[in-house]
């Protein structure tokens, strides 16, 4: 950045699992020039972390410890994604798999893990041009961010959307699975203690059901030219 610029704010993304905030995000944030950071990975490292030392994710102490020791770092790939190294290991080809699905949402509402990563969320937000995607982006992370956006859309259509996702790239698994895994996931992210899944009070919430990912593209950059 030369010294006549200067940083833009950060933009919050929140909403369900599934509810297309990554795949849009990070189209968003080429389209306005800014970094993407999608939180989801960082909250899946520390699940796969546990789950590859044997912490029995449900075991909170246990899980706490094992993110204090882990140590991992964020970086953006050529695709404008992000890569996600767990003690010098790029581990982000494993963050999607069954098993970190499955466990994630017990690791996330572990308060400890929670400050680990809302630290370093905070610290890359703080550098500004960045779109950050996730569950307490806009309510916890950087509520002061001048747009906050919470995209959702029913369980059904986000369900067959995934569905569609793994079909493309040859993956056999059951609509009905997908919708029944999304759902627990989505009731754990949304009752926890700390930090639940919810919009903020000022987010422009979009539901996406009957909105194109192109449209949803086009409706994310003017809310940002309203604001930027
Ligand atoms: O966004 P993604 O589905 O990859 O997130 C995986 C999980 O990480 C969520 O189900 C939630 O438990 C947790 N998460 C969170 N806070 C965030 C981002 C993700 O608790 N900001």
């Amino acid at each position: 950045m030369s010294e006549t610029e200067s940083a833009r704010p950060p933009i919050a993304i929140d909403g369900p699992a599934v509810s297309g905030k990554s795949s849009v995000g990070k189209q968003f944030a080429v389209r306005i020039g800014y970094r993407f950071l999608d939180t989801g990975l960082m909250y899946r490292a520390a699940t796969w972390n546990a789950v590859q030392n044997g912490v029995d994710v449900n075991d909170s102490q246990a899980v706490a410890i094992a993110a204090e020791r882990m140590e991992f770092s964020v970086a953006d790939d050529e695709q404008g994604g992000n890569l996600i190294t767990v003690n010098g290991e790029d581990v982000t080809d494993h963050l999607h798999s069954t098993q970190v699905d499955d466990s994630v949402s017990a690791v996330a509402a572990v308060g400890r893990v929670r400050e680990i990563m809302v630290a370093e969320q905070r610290r890359l937000a703080g550098e500004g041009d960045i779109v950050m995607v996730g569950r307490d982006i806009g309510t916890v992370v950087i509520p002061d961010a001048p747009l906050k956006i919470y995209l959702t859309a029913s369980a059904r259509t986000r369900a067959i959307r995934r569905h569609r996702d793994f079909l493309a790239e040859g993956t056999d698994v059951e609509l009905e699975d997908i919708l029944s895994s999304m759902e627990r996931r989505d009731l754990v992210d949304s009752s926890r203690a700390d930090s639940p899944l919810r919009p903020a009070d000022d987010a422009r919430v979009i539901d996406t059901d009957s909105l194109t990912f192109n449209q949803v593209v086009d409706l994310l950059t003017e809310l940002a030219k309203e604001v930027l």
